[in-house]
């Protein structure tokens, strides 16, 4: 073990506001910065590491020492450029305003906090994070990661004045970081409990999280109990703690208003809000479904539920999946479609907590209407599937192609086999089709709005139609 305390115990300008000499600069216009890997000095986190993890915890004052900065494994400067490496980021927090509640809220600030600082990338949340150190930054000085802990330390209390003492430990050490790695979970688990147990009914007023409009300017995301918000990390009870502290900060209420829609989740207050949010852009906001006006999504959303014409049915892809979908194609080439806080038919951004919700999508069928579903995510959330429909949701341990797909769907007698038409295929005579030419079967009829991607070649895109047709037959050009 590595404790860089006692080399930088001066704690000069944490506890202060005025700002610290640090090697880079670090600021709000450095967000969304991003470092491409030609440019990287080092990576913590991301798809090549399997276990990482930052957590916020709230603690008794009289536990902590204001401003210890301690890393627990090797620091920047004794790792091989180049590497992708374990991390986990602890942030202690004590103060006689600081409740319990604001865990999540305070959590979520590690991702922004970092993309503060110039020639540091930071992306996603909780056990999902990815961090980059650029070349540029490591020369300008930036080759600690106390630098990062004190840089935290300093934007944690300079922003919220209730922190009246802050301790941070950066484990890099790879055992360290997987044996916390369940205490971590736990903590989000536990969290995430207690908004279960409340429903969208039961309360007069939604939030709303701008966190996000620095990525995606019209996106705003509406949280509710039965709604976390995208990233997974701000439920309604952590939206509400915020604002708490903080009226002017990112998260303020939204009187609920008349519902104009119990299943859809359509309220009149939340379209209010989206209107005034989007400048106009988004009138409507549907919290359940992702067909109708669904929610908008940012770029920082754990999953993707996606429409899959060829079976009427809907699949969800988490961010760590590596690979393709069952559809063809990967999460990044769909993450592109879902996001920049436009309203994407059939591509909704989600959180994995929103998978339990008793809400989830329940306009479009919720878990009867699911037909894929990465093994990870399905052991994940097994307890809030229902039983009868559990074994008739496929992994890509059974299906990788629409083919298999259909075979096992049918094979299990799922929901969705039901919404199947009939379809009568007509004799076609033969010298309308070349051997070589691949037949894609559509369903004869698609929610409105759907637009469906492909991986290169072409993109059809169908805004606001209806079509209906018996069978539709895709060729493949001849050269
Ligand atoms: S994804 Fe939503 S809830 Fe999470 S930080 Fe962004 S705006 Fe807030």
């Amino acid at each position: 073990m590595v404790d860089k305390y006692d080399e930088f115990s001066e704690k000069s300008g944490i506890t202060g506001l005025e700002r610290p000499e640090f090697p880079v600069d670090v600021g709000e216009m450095y967000e969304g910065e991003r470092i491409r890997k030609p440019d990287m000095y080092l990576e913590f986190g991301g798809m090549n590491v399997n276990k990482k993890w930052e957590l916020v915890l709230t603690r008794p004052k009289d536990q902590l020492e204001d401003g210890k900065i301690t890393i627990i494994g090797p620091d920047l400067s004794e790792m091989t450029p180049g590497g992708s490496y374990p991390i986990g980021i602890l942030v202690e927090v004590a103060g006689d305003k600081v409740e319990k509640d604001l865990e999540g809220v305070l959590e979520r600030k590690v991702h922004y906090f970092t993309n503060y600082i110039d020639g540091v990338m930071h992306l996603n949340q909780r056990y999902d994070i990815w961090i980059r150190i650029s070349k540029r930054a490591y020369q300008k000085g930036l080759n600690s990661l106390v630098w990062i802990g004190k840089i935290l330390a300093w934007l944690y209390k300079s922003s919220f004045p209730v922190i009246e003492k802050i301790q941070i430990t950066i484990y890099t050490e790879k055992a360290k970081v997987e044996e916390l790695f369940p205490t971590a979970m736990d903590t989000w688990s536990k969290r995430d409990d207690r908004a279960r147990t409340l429903k969208d009914e039961e309360v007069n007023e939604f939030y709303t999280c701008a966190m996000c409009q620095s990525f995606a300017p019209s996106h705003t995301c509406v949280i509710t109990p039965n709604r976390i918000g995208l990233c997974g990390s701000v439920s309604w009870f952590d939206a509400r703690a915020a604002y708490n502290i903080d009226p002017n900060g990112p998260n303020f209420p939204i009187p609920k208003g008349e519902c104009l829609d119990p299943i859809k989740g359509i309220y009149e207050g939340i379209n209010k809000v989206v209107q005034e949010k989007s400048l106009g852009t988004i009138k409507s906001i549907s919290l359940y479904s992702m067909f109708d006006n669904p929610h908008t999504s940012c770029g920082c959303f754990e999953g993707i539920a996606f429409y899959i014409p060829e079976v009427d049915g809907i699949g969800i892809v988490h961010r760590d999946f590596k690979g393709q979908t069952v559809n063809g194609l990967t999460f990044s080439s769909m993450a592109g479609h879902t996001s920049g806080g436009t309203q994407n038919p059939g591509f909704n951004g989600i959180a994995i907590e929103y998978l339990r919700s008793s809400k989830f999508l329940q306009a479009d069928g919720g878990w009867e209407r699911v037909v894929w579903v990465p093994s990870e995510i399905k052991e994940r959330v097994k307890d809030s599937i229902p039983k009868h429909i559990f074994d008739k949701v496929a992994t890509e341990v059974e299906c990788k192609t629409i083919g298999e797909l259909k075979e096992f769907l049918k094979s299990r007698e799922h929901p969705v086999v039901s919404r199947w038409k009939v379809e009568e295929v007509k004799e076609v005579p033969k010298e309308e089709v070349k051997e070589e030419a691949p037949e894609v079967v559509l369903p004869t009829q698609l929610p409105t709005g759907i637009e469906i991607p492909t991986q290169g070649g072409i993109r059809i895109i169908l805004k606001n139609v209806k079509i209906t047709a018996e069978k539709v037959i895709i060729k493949r050009e001849k050269s």
